[in-house]
Formats: C-alpha cells, structure tokens, sequence
C-alpha cells in the first residue's frame, strides 16, 4: 500500500514541487532564508503526508548543522536527539538504529516511525541535511526503491535551491562591493574609507572580529579597530607584515588553534596602505568564496586610501606651493635685512612652529648672528652649539636634520633637541645658515624639514640682496630709492660744518605708522611714498641744505648756519606738506636739534638730541614737531 502511496507521491511530487520552487524561487529575494525553508519544508511535508519533516543547514560559524525550519512538536524532540557535526558525522543522543540508503542515512527509532535523513550536497561539502520520519507501518521494504526516486526529485530541488542561494549571496555580495566601491570613489577622507570596510564586514559576517594595521603616520581619532603595522620588531605579527610586504592574502590558526585569521592587504595601484586582518571564532580555513570577496573588498579599501592619501598629498603640495610662493615674493620686494628675519622667523613660527630661531651669517673664520635672530643665540651657552654645527655646514654645504641632538652631541649641553639646520648658498658659497630649534625630541617630520629647506632656498636671493644692499649703503653717497644722500655722506660733510660754522640745525624725520602703511597698501606703495616724502623734503630746502636717508623710513636734514627758531618753521612746513600731499595720506613726525658755537658740537650729541625730540614728537602723537629738550645757550 505504501508502495502505491509513493508511486502517486512521486509523480505529484516531480510537477508540485516544481512549481512550487519555481514559484518561491521567482519571489524570494534574499535566497535560502529561514521563512522560505519553512515554507519548503512545510510543503514536502504535505505532499508526503510524512509525519515530520526538518532541514538542518550548515552554520558556518559554529561549524556544525542547525535546524533551520520552525520548530513542532516533533522537531524539538529531533533537535535534541540529533547532531550532526563538521565531519557530516551524524551524532545520535538517544539510541536509534539506522541503515544507510545510498548516500542516505535511514534509522528507525524505537517507535512506530521510519526516519531518512539525507545529505544535500553542494559540490563536495553538504550544505544541509533533510530529515524525514513516516509512519513505520506504512512502508515495505519494496517501497524503499519508490522513495529513494522521489527523495532524488526532492534532493535535486533542494540542491538547486542550495545553488541558488549561493548564487544569490554572491550576487549580495558583489552589489554590497559595488555600493561600497561607489561610496569609497567619493570619499576623500580616510577614517570615512576606513569606517566603512568595518561596516560592511560586519554586515556580512557579523560573528568575525576586525583590526586593521595602519602604518605609523596614520593618525587614528576614531574608534575603529587601528592597530601600528610594526616592521623590524619580535612583537611584530608575522604575518600581517608579510601581507604587507608582498601584497599576498594570508591565513593561519590563531596561537590556540582554535581561531582562523585571515590578512588582507589594502593593496592600492602605488602601493601598499595597511592590512586588514578577520578573525573567525573557528578552526577552519576560509573558504575560496570568502576569501575572494575579502580580497576584492580589501582591495577597493586599499584603492580609495590611496586616492584620499594622493588627495591629501596634492592638498598638502598646494600649501607648500603657496607658502613658498608668498614667501619669495615678500622676500624679493627690496625688504631690509631686519625685515627679511623677521618675516622668514614669522613664516618659520607660523607653520612649523619653533622655539628658536637664529639667522647666522658666516665671515672669513668667524660668524655673525643677525637681527632677528631669537634670544638663545644671543646667549653665551648658544656658542658651543654653534661651533659644533656651522663647521659641517660650512664643509659639506648639507643641511642637518637631527631629531636628538643630546644623543649625537652628549658633550654639547643644550635645552632644545630638535635641530634643523640650513646652509644659505648662493653661487655655490655658503653665505650663511638658517638654525630652528624646538625643545622637543623629534618634533619635525621629514616633510617639515623637506619644505624648510626649500623655503630657505627660496630665501637665501633676497636674503643676499638684502646683505648687500645695506654693505652698498654704508659705500655710496647717493640712496638707491629716494636719491638723497647716504647717511655716510651726511656724516662726511656735517663733520665739516661743524668745524668751520658758527651755527647749524638738525631734523631728524621719521614716517608715521609706516609699517601699516606698508601692509595695507603694499611695500611697493610705501617705496613710492617715501619718494614722495624725500621730493617734498627736497623742494623745501635751500642751496646749502641737504638731506639724506637716515635709514629705513628715517630722513636727515642739516641746514647750516639756521636758527633753531627758522629750522622750526622749516620742520612744521615739512609736516604740513606731508600731510596735504601724500596719497594715501601719510604724516611724519620731527625732532629738531640745533648747535651753535658756545655749545660742545659734537656731531653725534647732536643726533641725539633730534632723536630723543623726535621720541617725544612720537609719544605726542605723532604729524608734530618737537625741538631738543636743552635749551641752548646763546
Ligand atoms: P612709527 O610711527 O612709530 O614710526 O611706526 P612705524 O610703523 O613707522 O615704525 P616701525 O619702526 O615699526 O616700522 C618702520 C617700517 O618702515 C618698517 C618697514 O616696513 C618700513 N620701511 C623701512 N624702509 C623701507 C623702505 O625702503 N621701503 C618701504 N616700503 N618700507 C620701508
Ligand atoms: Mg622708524
Ligand atoms: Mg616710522
């Protein structure tokens, strides 16, 4: 009887349950999922009028087969008898016999029920088990042949759902690959890469842990798992530096043996930026499959980190560039040397950050330490570092870059360690060298000291121009800018008119404010209107009088055989010209400072005393004069 039943079982069987496949197969989006092996087991169940039917599927990360349909009545009585382990060994709790039916495991239970259990292979490795119990009574020894036909039916649809399903997640798979890949191309921030492989792994195999070992540079200011990928050290992991080093995905048994790691390299088209490494909670290795999408999703991460870093890099390149090009163009703007200092120490400051910085100029066998230059260099306990350094500098024409200073030198007692120290060559000499210090051990990197050194490439030019310039100065009797004399000039001719006049007066002319005149409007303005001045200067005076640049903004007039009472008139007409004829609008302030022969004249009290009116004009308020504070003696 049974034998019939299973006859008309299987021919239902073949047609119901294909369509019955074809049908779930067509709506079910996310494949072997547990509502749809229910429903599949429900339906086989029916169609077999069998009294329980269960499918156990392999659960990858705990190594062994689950029950995967709902739970009746019966199947809890099953899950608790049965188990079945990595090796497809079948584990009986209770004490059940079975016989083997080509390749199926049939056991009887000590009650009326026939139970089969069968394997559902896919390629080698059984995905699942179906378990089916029917009614003892109900089955002959012939029917066994029946059953076994419509049991291939059923196995053969069950594996092609097992296809399936493994497709499907494949496909899963490689659209997740293909989001992240889209989200990776518009990023350009490293953490956000980062941050997402984590995610995505965790969607897909929530049971695995993550680390990710990231060179030393990286710095982490997330929660992710970050490890320092060390090289050259006993402690390092082997493995993930050899990942690292050939580009090549690694596997291995944990310490323990009883966890899988695998490490994949985030390999991009230039180069290698860290490795990911997955931890699985069991002994066995990865499978191809997974293996391959971690590879694929290693590599995407690997590929967006390089464009964030070459992103980054570029982003970095633009502001070297800029600080760079600012700084040359500043520096090539006829400043003095003072001001050539003190703006490399502000650039220098700005962007490096430096506790000192001294600007050393080289002579025959000596050397000066410019204005500009910070406190420590004028500090006696400055010296011994200094001759320690500037004889390389001077013989190699190399900059030093030293990260520890007291571990080189132990001798050279010095409270800063980091050093940067760069020669000034120009026409193949060294004129000169740029030190920065900064109290902290290693605080510059490479890049840093990379971009200083070009920065005082860019420098040294002007630096030179500046130098010589002001020698030029000191040479002349003409100023190159505003035409008037030189101040040694001036010196020169004063000097005899103090021997051979009776009287004289001196004004001593400084621009107001001229420092902001020049960062408003630029230097170039600043030179035009101390041309300005110097013209204005000049058309006021008379045929023995003469003027002469001072230095910088200050200008000098001497007029021979004046009153100090005219020199006032001639001073105030200065100032009010200024005033009404500059565009922009500039003043200047005056000190007058006069001699006559019942006073001591000597030239430089003479400056003095203009110069300390000139103080006073200042503190007033400046666009004033102000005469000496000694009231001379007629
Ligand atoms: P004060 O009223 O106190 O004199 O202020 P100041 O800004 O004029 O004085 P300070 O001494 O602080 O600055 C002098 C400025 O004069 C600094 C420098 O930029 C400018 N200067 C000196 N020589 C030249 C030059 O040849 N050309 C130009 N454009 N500027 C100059
Ligand atoms: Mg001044
Ligand atoms: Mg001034």
């Amino acid at each position: 009887m049974i034998g019939e039943i299973l006859m008309e079982i299987k021919e239902s069987l073949q047609v119901d349950l294909r369509n019955f496949f074809a049908e779930k197969f067509m709506y079910s989006t996310d494949g072997f999922s547990g509502d749809l092996i229910t429903e599949v087991s429900k339906h086989i169940k029916k169609l077999l009028q069998a009294k329980c039917v269960a499918l156990y599927l392999h659960d990858y990360c705990n190594d062994n087969f689950e029950l995967a349909t709902s739970l009746t009545y019966e199947q809890k009585v099953l899950k608790q008898n049965l188990l079945i382990d990595s090796n497809n060994k079948i584990i009986y709790k209770s004490t059940t016999n079975f016989t083997i039916l080509k390749g199926c495991n049939v056991f009887k239970q000590p009650s009326n029920f026939s139970s089969f259990l069968f394997p559902l292979n896919f390629g080698d490795s059984p995905i699942g088990y179906l378990f089916l119990a029917v009614e003892q009574d109900k089955l002959s020894n012939q029917s066994y042949k029946k059953l076994e036909g419509m049991i291939d039916e059923t196995y053969k649809l069950l594996n092609g759902l097992g296809n399936y399903s493994k497709t499907m997640e494949k496909a899963n798979k490689y659209e997740l690959l293909y989001r992240v890949t889209t989200k990776f191309h518009s990023s350009i921030n490293t953490n956000d890469v980062l941050t997402e492989v984590i995610h995505t792994l965790s969607d897909v195999y929530p049971h695995f842990e993550y680390r990710l070992y990231l060179s030393q540079d990286y710095k982490n200011d997330t929660d992710l798992p970050i490890k320092e990928l060390i090289y050259n050290d006993e402690f390092a992991n082997k493995s993930s530096v050899q990942a690292f080093q050939t580009g090549n995905v690694k596997m291995e048994k944990d310490e323990t043996g009883l966890k899988t790691r695998l490490f994949a390299p985030l390999k991009g088209k230039q180069g290698i930026y860290g490795v990911l490494q997955i931890i699985s909670p069991v002994d066995r290795l990865f499978p191809d499959s997974d293996v391959e999408f971690i590879t694929l999703l290693a590599n995407t991460a690997g590929n967006a980190l390089e464009n964030a870093h070459l992103y980054q890099q570029s982003r970095q390149l633009i502001s070297d560039l800029q600080l760079i090009n600012e700084t040359s163009h500043t520096l090539n703007s006829n400043l003095r040397l003072s001001e050539t200092t003190a703006f490399m120490n502000k650039q220098i400051t700005t962007f490096f950050g430096a506790n000192e910085i001294g600007f050393i100029l080289f002579k025959e066998d000596d050397y000066d330490l410019l204005d500009g230059s910070t406190k420590f260099f004028l500090l006696d306990e400055s010296s011994l570092f200094l001759e320690t350094i500037i004889p390389t500098l001077r013989s190699e024409k190399e900059s030093l870059f030293i990260g520890n200073f007291s571990t080189k030198h132990p001798d050279v007692k010095m409270p800063y360690h980091s050093v940067m120290a760069i020669p000034m060559i120009q026409s193949d000499q060294v004129k000169g060298a740029i030190v920065v210090l900064h109290t902290e051990p290693y605080f510059y990197s490479f890049e840093t000291f990379k971009l200083v050194q070009s920065l005082v490439h860019h420098s040294t030019l002007a630096f030179v121009n500046s130098l010589l310039r002001e020698q030029l100065e000191q040479l002349v009797i003409t100023d190159y800018l505003t035409k008037l004399y030189s101040r040694k000039y001036l010196d020169e001719r004063l000097q005899e008119h103090l021997l051979f006049d009776k009287q004289g007066a001196f004004l001593l002319i400084d621009i107001d404010d001229f420092k902001t005149i020049n960062d408003t409007f630029g230097h170039d303005t600043g030179d035009e209107l101390l041309i300005k001045v110097a013209n204005i200067i000049e058309n006021r005076l008379g045929a023995n009088d003469f003027a002469a640049r001072w230095g910088g903004e200050e200008l000098a007039v001497y007029l021979p055989e004046s009153m100090l009472d005219e020199a006032m008139e001639v001073a105030q007409e200065l100032v009010d010209r200024v005033r009404q004829n500059t565009n922009p609008i500039i003043t200047i302030s005056v000190g007058v400072s006069y001699w006559n022969s019942n006073q001591p004249n000597e030239m430089h009290r003479l400056f003095d005393r203009a110069d300390e009116a000139l103080y006073e004009a200042k503190a007033k308020g400046k666009n004033c004069v102000v005469r000496e504070k000694v009231k001379p003696l007629y």
